[in-house]
């Protein structure tokens, strides 16, 4: 996303949009964008930097950790600020800002968390007190004895 300053006006300038996924590039088969970044922001220029704040939001692929069933997420950044010293050039490129941002709220260890999801249902139930865990293996061995 480039702004260039002629453009900002002394009051701020309110920027609303959408704009291509600024994380493609650490695409891997864990992780893919789907869809483009939406972005809600205000922009101004106050001694000498540029400032943005404002909130992002970006849907993503994910591969979950415990099932490793790729699953649906929406990466939000709430309260997006970033300010940058003004030298030179006259257009800025908040891409590198956004894009940070956007990683940083990144799950380290996505979960897909979905019902119906037979491994992390069972990882549910191994997690689950040890009274529980006794019912199942119980119920395993009323069956067994059924068979007999
Ligand atoms: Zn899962």
């Amino acid at each position: 996303m480039k702004v260039h300053l002629k453009q900002i006006p002394p009051e701020g300038l309110h920027l609303e949009g959408e704009e291509e996924c600024p994380i493609s590039d650490v695409q891997t088969d864990d992780i893919r964008c789907l869809g483009s970044m939406s972005y809600n922001v205000d922009i101004g220029v106050a001694g000498g930097a540029l400032w943005a704040t404002g909130s992002l939001k970006q849907t993503v692929e994910l591969r979950c950790v415990v099932c490793l069933l790729k699953f649906v997420h929406e990466v939000r950044v709430p309260a997006f600020a970033m300010r940058t010293e003004l030298h030179g050039p006259e257009t800025i490129d908040l891409t590198p800002f956004l894009r940070e941002d956007l990683l940083l709220n990144l799950p380290p260890h996505p979960r897909c968390d979905r019902d119906g999801c037979v491994v992390c249902e069972v990882t549910q139930r191994r997690a689950a007190p040890a009274e529980a865990k006794r019912n199942v293996a119980w119920s395993a061995l009323d069956k067994l004895k059924i068979k007999r």
